[in-house]
């Protein structure tokens, strides 16, 4: 049920209708909207009467929410989502179109620091790279752990940027949450629920990656478990599905942007280099991301790509990051967009 206030509604009107939602033992999910606030309720087992809200003062209407997902449907909130994040407060969403880069994961401080100035200087607003990584083989590079955020707490000293890592599980959450500026839930872990709902209460915006073979259906109800915990701050992320294709690494599927636009309010991020997995596609791919409407990209940065302990292959070199960062305000411009400030 979503009980929509009118746009008159004082605040006082709107916090009885909260009070109301808690008495019955259930959750309100309050979302101020550019025209009027809208009450999200979660918590009830079965349909409610929206007779019991409608007679409150300052209430319009009380609807039933006709999808799955209640608090990312644009039905609760038709305007965009802004989601504000790190010490710049670098905006993601809302029109503007925002660049996320770094390294696949932190190898040292030296590559670290590198990537990051190499990131910033090309016009980056927030600086990826894991701490810990998720590998299919146990085997390979699993990343520095601590040491890595200790590296990361350096490179947002030194740069400024704002850090986005992943969290790969309880333990890990607890840790990248006191460092990190935004948490990443990777593909692996898309479906990982209870990290979902530690997500919702680690107090960090979360960037959800897409699973991958997971439905439209399954990644809005994946941020919907964040969401209904009380953490409003998601930003989703395509970063290929798996398909038949073996020309590149995963199917980038870029008709997700637009048919996550309609549904949801929240903003959705293109990951280009997972999705290829090879270096050379990773431009024409991030350049059909903004033209198909995402709100910004996720690139792997590597100052020497060939040495990278994980993902070298699509990771970009700074120069050829450099130009694809001088090639998307130009598209931008020609598709009445902007890019997001630095
Ligand atoms: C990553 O961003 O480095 C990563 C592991 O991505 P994904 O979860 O999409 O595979
Ligand atoms: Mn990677």
């Amino acid at each position: 049920m979503l009980v929509v206030m009118n746009a008159r509604a004082s605040e006082a009107e709107a916090r009885a209708v909260c009070e109301k939602i808690r008495r019955m033992g259930l959750t309100p999910h309050p979302m101020p909207g550019e025209g009027r606030t809208a009450i999200g309720i979660t918590g009830n087992p079965g349909p409610l009467d929206p007779l019991a809200f409608e007679s409150m003062p300052g209430v319009l209407q009380a609807i039933p929410v006709t999808k799955p997902y209640k608090l990312v449907g644009r039905e609760i909130k038709p305007d965009d989502s802004v989601v504000r994040v790190g010490p710049e407060k670098a905006r993601l969403g809302g029109g503007a179109f925002s660049v996320i880069a770094g390294p696949c994961a932190i190898e040292s401080r030296e590559q670290a620091l590198a990537a990051a100035r190499a990131v910033k200087a090309a016009g980056a607003v927030l600086f990826r790279g894991g701490a810990y990584k998720p590998r299919t083989s146990p085997y390979a590079f699993q990343g520095l752990g601590e040491e890595g955020l200790e590296i990361l707490k350096e490179v947002r000293a030194e740069t400024g940027l704002g850090i986005v890592t992943e969290a790969v599980d309880p333990p890990s959450m607890e840790k990248v949450a006191a460092v990190a500026d935004m948490v990443q839930i990777g593909a692996r872990n898309m479906q990982n629920y209870s990290l979902l709902r530690l997500a919702g209460g680690c107090g960090r915006p979360v960037l959800l990656k897409r699973g991958m073979s997971a439905t439209l259906e399954e990644l809005l109800m994946a941020a919907e478990y964040v969401l209904s915990e009380g953490n409003y701050d998601v930003v989703l992320c395509e970063r290929g599905v798996r398909t038949f294709a073996d020309h590149t690494r995963n199917t980038l599927d870029l008709a997700i942007v637009p048919a996550v636009k309609r549904l949801s309010h929240l903003p959705i991020l293109v990951d280009p280099s997972h999705g290829t997995g090879r270096r050379e596609k990773v431009e024409p791919l991030a350049l059909a991301a903004l033209a198909a409407g995402a709100d910004g990209l996720l690139v792997e940065v590597h100052p020497d790509p060939d040495a990278a302990l994980s993902d070298g292959p699509q990771s970009l070199a700074p120069d050829a990051f450099g130009e694809l960062m001088a090639k998307l305000p130009k598209l931008a411009a020609a598709l009445g967009r902007k890019m997001a400030e630095k």
